[in-house]
Order: structure tokens, then C-alpha cells, then sequence
């Protein structure tokens, strides 16, 4: 039986959490001052959907992000997205729509999942609920919010999304 392997694309403002989401997930850990990409294209992890084996290749960006700078091999083949945003950066929930179109653009129409991150920080969250699930809703995709900081959520989008893969 063949191993299905799925190319993941984390995008969003830099600062929102992309880099320590994969991390968290790939290799169990967070640090706060986690500033510098891993040095490698992606990290992966392996799990099992529905008996199915899926190893899931986790795309992160070196920062380019910033400079509006991510180059087309980044998102080249790609069949799932997660577009980021922090629960307390406001620009970064306003971006989300250009960020979908940069995908879009890209990859096409891929299953793609909202996250709001930083729940941990939600004394300071600078998005309203109902916004957040607008917009969602506006673009087509699933909202999860989640803190990678304190691991919630952040297997249950990846699980989601692969799930989603797999139904397609
Ligand atoms: P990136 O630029 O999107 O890759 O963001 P990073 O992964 O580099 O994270 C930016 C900062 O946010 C770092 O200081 C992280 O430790 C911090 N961070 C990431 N996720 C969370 C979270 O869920 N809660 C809190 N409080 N901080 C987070
Ligand atoms: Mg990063």
C-alpha cells in the first residue's frame, strides 16, 4: 500500500507562530525565542488517518514572509494550507486575504484552514469572535483557534486538514 505524503504550506504575517507551530508539532517543542527558520525546506511527521498512513511535509518560510518575498518553489506542489494569524496582532487577521490569494494563485483552490493563534494571549486579543468567523466564512476555509504555546489545538488542525486530503 502506497504512503500518501502531503506538502503543507504554513502563511501568515511573520510573528504570528508559524514557525513555532511546526515546530510544536513536528518535534514537541516551543521556545520564545524562536526567531530563525529550522534551515531546512520543512519539517514532517507521520500519523495515522482513517488506518491510512499520511506523512505530512510542513512547509515553513525563512522569514521571507516580511519582505513579501516567498518564492514560488515554496508553495509548488503544495496540497494543504494553513493561513495564520495572531489572536493579538490585528494586521495580521487583515492579511489573511491577500494570503489566501497568494495561495490561490499558486496552488489553486487547496483544502486550507484558518488559525487563530496565541488563544493563551486572549486578555489582550485584538479580533472579535463574530469578525474572525466572518471572514472565515468569506474565504471558504474553517476557523480553529489554537495557542502553541500551550498545545492546544495544533495536532487537531493538521489532523484536520490531512483528513480533508484524504476525503478529496
Ligand atoms: P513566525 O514569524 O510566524 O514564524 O512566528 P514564530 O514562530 O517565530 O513566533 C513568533 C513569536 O510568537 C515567538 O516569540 C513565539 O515564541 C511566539 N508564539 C508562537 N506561538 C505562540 C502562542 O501560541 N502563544 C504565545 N503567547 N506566543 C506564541
Ligand atoms: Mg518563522
Amino acid at each position: 500500500e502506497l504512503e500518501v505524503a502531503l506538502k503543507v504550506v504554513i502563511v501568515g504575517d511573520g510573528g504570528v507562530g508559524k514557525s513555532s507551530m511546526i515546530q510544536r508539532y513536528c518535534r514537541g517543542t516551543f521556545t520564545r525565542d524562536y526567531k530563525k527558520t529550522i534551515g531546512v525546506d520543512f519539517l514532517e511527521r507521520q500519523i495515522e488517518i482513517d488506518g491510512e498512513e499520511v506523512r505530512l511535509m510542513l512547509w515553513d518560510t525563512a522569514g521571507q514572509e516580511e519582505f513579501d518575498a516567498i518564492t514560488k518553489a515554496y508553495y509548488r506542489g503544495a496540497h494543504a494550507c494553513v493561513l495564520a494569524f495572531s489572536t493579538t496582532d490585528r494586521d495580521s487577521f487583515l492579511a489573511l486575504h491577500s494570503w489566501k490569494l497568494k495561495v490561490e494563485n499558486e496552488c489553486g483552490e487547496i483544502p486550507t484552514i484558518i488559525v487563530q493563534n496565541k488563544i493563551d494571549l486572549m486578555d489582550q486579543c485584538v479580533v472579535g469572535p463574530d469578525e474572525a468567523e466572518l471572514v472565515a466564512r468569506a474565504l471558504g476555509c474553517r476557523l480553529m483557534r489554537a495557542s502553541v504555546k500551550e498545545d492546544v489545538n495544533v495536532g487537531a488542525v493538521f489532523r484536520a486538514l490531512a483528513a480533508r486530503c484524504l476525503a478529496d
